[in-house]
């Protein structure tokens, strides 16, 4: 695990033109974060924290935000039109999660995440 703080807190992020902008709630601080090696994630990156899907709040640019799913479309991933950027998305294994995209987070320093685990994306708990 990473020495992130573990303390619930709310937080913005926003994608890099600035179009979108949200909020969320991460029960587990940014302490929740993780990288996955599934299909998109390892394409796309950066990691994720976790918040609560009733506590994401889109505060800004809902209109831009481009949703895409595949295979069996739980899963939701949302990101700016404009710029690409991914933002969050929808968990597949939990619903009621979702992962934010922690180099959208603002005030991170992505350095801080240098040590974050990796969840084992190739064999989905969903999969199993
Ligand atoms: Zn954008």
């Amino acid at each position: 695990m990473t020495d992130l703080p573990d303390t619930p807190e709310t937080r913005r992020a926003s994608c890099h033109c600035g179009a979108v902008v949200i909020e969320a709630f991460l029960p587990q601080g940014l302490a929740s974060a993780s990288r996955c090696d599934c299909s998109i994630c390892r394409l796309r990156g950066p990691g994720a924290v976790t918040a609560l899907t009733a506590r994401v709040r889109v505060l800004q640019g809902e209109d831009n935000l481009g949703l895409y799913t595949w295979g069996t479309r739980t899963a939701k991933h949302y990101f700016c039109r404009t710029c690409g950027i991914y933002t969050h998305h929808q968990r597949r294994s939990d619903p009621a999660e979702c992962g934010i995209n922690i180099g959208c987070i603002d005030g991170i320093d992505p350095r801080d995440f240098a040590a974050i685990p990796w969840t084992d994306g190739i064999n989905h708990s969903c999969d199993r």
